[in-house]
Order: structure tokens, then sequence, then C-alpha cells
């Protein structure tokens, strides 16, 4: 899919160039293994690689040496196994209703999420004989909630659970920290905690609770497997102190037109921008419609998102609109129609335009878009 999309939108035809550096998510996914010791570093490749590209950023890993997989969707899955014949891959969303032959067509493992899950499991691999591609018991692996509330095991279910899978094969019990950041540090050890005693019964498991952030908690356990998306990304898994990881994007876009506006004039829609002095301004091809977030709009009073225009940082003028923008120049050098302005690169990461914007860099990433021309190179 991201092949033909690179191959449909070429660079002449487009408003916007998005540069994706693979080497780089393998740099950080082999930081991060690194970090982790003798716990293993899979790879959480859902919504599309975070907008990266499933399809390139699996094969990348892959060859790099990353055996695990997590995804949303069954889907997801799905397009996983058709570049990694061998990865272990498990769908975390849990086992819709009517999904499990899709999990043994695919080789996939779902994670499982409450009791009538197991339940319809149970029943699949009575009917199927609970073998595998390979012969052996289906794999799949359970959810416990300690606190976020969203999917998962309650802690009063845990016997009945620990009863139904007894002649299961689960392969992994995981969790999910409600908060990662280091200022809720007691928090995730009181999650820690729970979650040990809710997987006694599955003790001999390889368990796993750690993502990005939660890797580099101090003092919580990292167990067998951990889980980074975002930092694998170039996301910064320490917010507030400076990011290890390596940025592994670059988007720039092409200035239409550049204009001169004087005291009094207002620009873009609603007239939020409204010029002090004389501005020079330059019109982009990019705008919320390609994932820019609209609450990145800058005003004199206010600053919004920035842009570097050779080698200035210049600010979001006015309201971004769907397929346009404007950033004020008057602070660059010569600019002329036709040359690019970066929005996300070495000077301004996914966090810097993310915390501008009122967002999260997650949020960024995935609502990156589809006009853009886009190019898997090294940056
Ligand atoms: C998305 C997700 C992850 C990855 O989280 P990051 O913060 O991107 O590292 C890990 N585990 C689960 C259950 C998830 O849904």
């Amino acid at each position: 899919m991201n092949e033909l999309r690179e191959a449909t939108i070429t660079q002449l035809e487009s408003g916007a160039t998005l540069s994706i550096d693979l080497a780089a998510v393998v740099r950080n996914w082999r930081t991060l293994q690194a970090v982790c010791g003798d716990a293993e570093c899979g790879a959480v490749v859902k919504a599309d690689a975070y907008g990266l590209g499933l399809e390139p950023v699996v094969r990348a890993l892959s060859g790099a040496g990353c055996k695990t997989y997590f995804v949303a969707h069954v889907f997801e899955g799905r397009r996983l196994r058709a570049v990694d014949s061998t990865a272990t891959v498990y769908v975390l969303n849990g086992l819709v209703p009517g999904t499990a032959p899709a999990y043994l067509d695919h080789n996939l493992r779902p994670v499982l999420c409450s009791l009538p899950e197991i339940e319809e499991w149970l029943q699949f691999c009575a009917l199927f004989g609970r073998r595998d591609v390979d012969g052996g018991t289906l794999p799949a692996a359970l959810q416990l909630d300690t606190g976020l509330n969203r999917l998962g095991l309650k802690p009063n279910q845990i016997e009945t659970a620990s009863e139904l899978t007894e002649t299961l094969n689960i392969t992994l019990v995981l969790s999910q920290f409600i908060w990662s950041g280091q200022s809720n540090l007691a928090r995730c050890e009181t999650q820690v905690a729970l979650f040990d005693s809710m997987r006694a019964p599955w003790k001999e498991v390889p368990a796993s609770i750690a993502n990005s952030a939660g890797i580099f908690l101090e003092r919580t356990p990292l167990y067998e497997i951990v889980r980074p998306g975002y930092a694998l990304y170039g996301g910064n898994p320490t917010p507030g102190r400076p990011n290890p990881m390596q940025g592994v994007l670059r988007l720039e876009a092409r200035i239409l037109q550049v204009n001169h506006v004087e005291p009094g004039e207002t620009v873009g829609y609603d007239g939020r921008y409204n010029a002090k002095s004389p501005r020079r301004l330059a019109t982009i091809g990019i705008g919320y419609g390609d994932g820019i977030p609209r609450a990145a709009l800058g005003s004199e009073v206010h600053p919004g998102g920035e842009v570097m225009v050779k080698g200035a940082r210049c600010p979001f003028a006015g309201r971004v609109s769907m397929d346009l923008m404007v950033v004020d120049i008057t602070g660059a050098p010569e600019t002329n129609r036709g040359d690019y302005v970066e929005l996300i690169g070495k000077a301004i990461s996914i966090d810097e335009l993310a915390s501008r914007s009122r967002t999260i860099g997650y949020e960024i990433l995935t609502n990156l878009g589809t006009r853009f021309y886009r190019r898997y190179t090294t940056l």
C-alpha cells in the first residue's frame, strides 16, 4: 500500500514531501533493545506503524532481528503476515466476535481481554483440534486490567479465567500503564504490584507491561518482553528530559506564494492573525487535511507552530486551513516561490509540533496524511 502511495504521488504533483528513515527506526529499536538487557524488545506497529508504513517498517525491523509484533486489528496482522511469515504477531484489541478463524488462517495470536473472549477462543480451539500451523496448541495472550479500565480481565475474574485457560496455550500475559511519566512512578509501581498478584496463576508465562515510556521507568520491571511504539518512531519516551531516540521523519512543504501585509491586515480564516507591522508571509501547500493540527494556529499574541525556513524559525500565521497554511517568513533569508519549508525534522521534533498544537506526538504521527510525496531515505 505504501509502495503504491509512493509510486502514485510524485514530488512534483504534491504539496509536501514526507521522508522516512527506516535505518533510524532500526537504530532506535537497537537502542531500546540495549536498554532492555535480557528482556526481548518487540515492536508495536498498529495504525500503519504510527503512520510510517507498516510493511516497510516491519521489513526493516525483521531484517534487524525483531521477532515479536503487536497490532490493534486483525487486518493489520494479516498485512504484517504478508511481509514476515515467521514473526510472532499479537492482536491487542482482543478477540472480536467471529474473528477466531482469521487467527488460524494468518497465524496470529489474539490478546484475550475478557471471559467471553476466552470462552469463544476455547470453543474455537475445541472445534479446530487446537492445532496451529506448526502442530502446536493455538497460542494466545491474556490482557489483565490493572486500572486503565479499557480492556482486560478484572481482579475478581482471575480465578475463573485461570480455570478456563487450563487447557489453552497462553504464551504471554500483559497489562498497560495508566501513566508512564516519571511523575507518576508511584502509581506505576502500584500497577506492577497488582499485575504481579493478578498474573500469579500464569507465573511461568512470559509477561509484559512496558510501552516506550515504561522502558525508561527506573524502578519498574521489564519482564520478558517490552512493547515500544512511539520511541521506535522517534518520539520522546522520557517527557521533560532529553530525547534518547533519533528522529526518523522529515516533513517539508512547498511555498506556493510569497505575500507582504501591512499593519492592520489579517491572515487566514476568521482573521485570527493581525499584523502589527509590515510582514513577509509564505503560503505553503499543506494543511489540516494533511494532519497539521488546526490548534497550531499562530497569532501575534499567542505563537503556535513554527517551521524552519533556510535555517530560521518562522511562526505559523493565522488558522491552518485544509490544504494551505501561512507562515511568517519576515525573519528568514531570501525565500521564493517553490522553496521548501520544514515542519518536522532535525530542528522541530514531533513532540515540539505536538506541544505547540496542544496535542501529543502520537496524534501528529498517526494523522500524517496520504497526500504527501512519501519517500524512504536516510536523513
Ligand atoms: C499502543 C500500545 C503500546 C505502545 O505504546 P507506546 O507508548 O507507543 O510505546 C504498547 N502496549 C499497548 C497495549 C498499546 O496499545
